[in-house]
Parts: structure tokens; sequence; C-alpha cells
């Protein structure tokens, strides 16, 4: 009686365990200070990360955190060169995004591209898309992801991807919590379900968390810069060469976005998501 009184108070805690993810603790110590803990980062292009987060990125690498890299599309029309191609201008992207990431100590290794067309993914199945950043969640069991705010400003006006990704991002956070989304992700690939304990929003109207990334802006503004195609001249003629003034260009726009109170800081909207 008593054994199975315990298989079955054991069976109820697995079918809880596997109804609602994984029970996970949210670590409320400043994130900046974190060690030995895996983040993921979603990001719908190959720039947005570094722009918003590659601060946090880098002193988070630095402290030995797994740093783990979510981006949705290859980013392959943004360019005026008419000689570009969508093929080459993806080629390019993905190379640019591995050395910004080497230079904030992330190994190419640790980004997963979704592959999904630049501007299209909004055009996408969304039931398809939702299961594949779930499938993410699932497999790397982050203390924390980063993710563009879906908030209002993506509602009124912005780019497809960026609007696309913030909602499928949230989205996913409630799918990967409960088995019965994407099932297959359990019976066939056996990815438990998992809750995501804690989203920081970038691109945020509504910040709640100030980081101080002044002892890494410099890496932020190198990491920035190895988007060159991103930028003119290389955006209107492609060439893998960056000048010193617009190095220069980018590190001073970098430093107007960050500027505050005499440090360089990125902000973003925390939640213990319940
Ligand atoms: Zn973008």
């Amino acid at each position: 009686m008593r054994v199975t009184s315990v298989l079955l108070a054991t069976a109820l805690i697995f079918i809880g365990e596997l109804a609602h993810g994984e029970s996970t603790e949210v670590d409320s110590t400043p994130i900046e200070t974190w060690k030995g803990k895996t983040v993921l980062i979603f990001t719908p292009h190959p720039d947005d990360d570094t722009f918003a987060c590659g601060g946090i990125m880098k002193i988070l690498a630095d402290n030995g955190n797994n740093v783990q890299i979510v981006i949705y599309t290859n980013d392959d029309k943004g360019s005026l060169d008419p000689d570009m191609t969508s093929e080459r201008l993806a080629r390019i992207r993905k190379a640019e995004e591995e050395k910004a990431c080497n230079i904030l100590g992330i190994p190419a290794a640790n980004i997963t591209w979704l592959g999904y067309e630049d501007g299209n993914l909004e055009y996408a199945d969304p039931q398809r898309l939702r299961g594949e950043a779930a499938r993410q969640i699932k497999k790397h069991r982050p203390d924390a992801v980063f993710t563009i705010d879906p908030g209002q400003k993506h509602e009124r006006w912005h780019k497809t991807d960026h609007r696309m990704a913030a909602f499928i991002t949230q989205d996913a956070f409630i799918a990967s919590e409960w088995h019965l989304y994407y099932p297959q992700h359990l019976l066939v690939d056996k990815l438990k379900p998992y809750h995501v304990p804690v989203a920081y929003y970038y691109y945020t109207e509504d910040p709640n968390v100030t980081i101080d990334i002044t002892g890494v802006f410099e890496d932020k503004a190198k990491a920035a810069a190895a988007h060159v195609s991103q930028f003119e001249p290389s955006l209107s003629k492609y060439t893998p060469e960056m000048g010193k003034e617009t190095f220069e260009g980018i590190k001073a726009w970098a430093a107007s976005l960050s500027k505050e109170d005499g440090k360089m800081v990125e902000k973003f909207r925390r939640l213990e998501w319940p």
C-alpha cells in the first residue's frame, strides 16, 4: 500500500513536470554577475543581438556562461548594391555574425540559424515557426531568454521580422511549457517541456533593468562594426573592408545610444515568467 502510494506520488510529480515544464528557479541576482548559466538570445536578424545585447553578451561569455543565439532569418535582402545576390548576401551576413560573436567571446557553434528569408518571417507558417522556437527553448533549457519586446512599437511600425520574432518567441514560451504542444518534441526527440524562468526584452519602451557595459563597450563597438555590409559605403557597394572613419562613426552612434550618467549601458525589460 505504502509502495503504491509512493509510486502514485512519483507518477503524479512526473506527470506534473511533463505537463508544465520543469520547475526552474529564478535567479534574481544581477545577470551581469551570473556564472555557469545558460542564456538563450532570439534575434530576427544577424545584427540585432549585437546592437541590442552585445555588451551583456560579452559580459556573460567572459563570466563563463553558455550563451546561445537563435537567428530567425538569414538577412539576405538588405543591400543596395545592384550586383549583390541573396545567396551571396546570406553568406556575408553569416560570416559577419560569426565574427561579431567571436569578438564577444561566443563561438560560431553556439549560433543556430533557422534560415528564413529576410523580410519574410511574417509570411512563414506561424505554427511551424513557434514549434521551432519552442524546440530551441526545450533543447537549451535557458536560465534566461533575451528577445524583442512585443510591445506597442512593434505593432505600430517595425520591420516584419522584428514584429513576428517578438510575438513568436513570446508564444513559444507557452508552447515549450506544455507537453501537448508539439508532442513530437518529447515523444521523438526526448526534449522535455521547459518553463522559461525569466525574460529580458530588448528594443523595449519600458526598461526596468540597466546594465553597465562600460568595461566592454569597446568590444561591443567592434562587434557592431563587424556587420560591415549593414553600413555605408558597403551597403551600396559591398566591400569587406571598413575604413577607420566608418568605424569611428559606428562607435559614436553606439555611444549615443548607450550613454547615461557618464556610463555606457544597455536597458531591458525584465520579466519573471509566471
Ligand atoms: Zn533587425
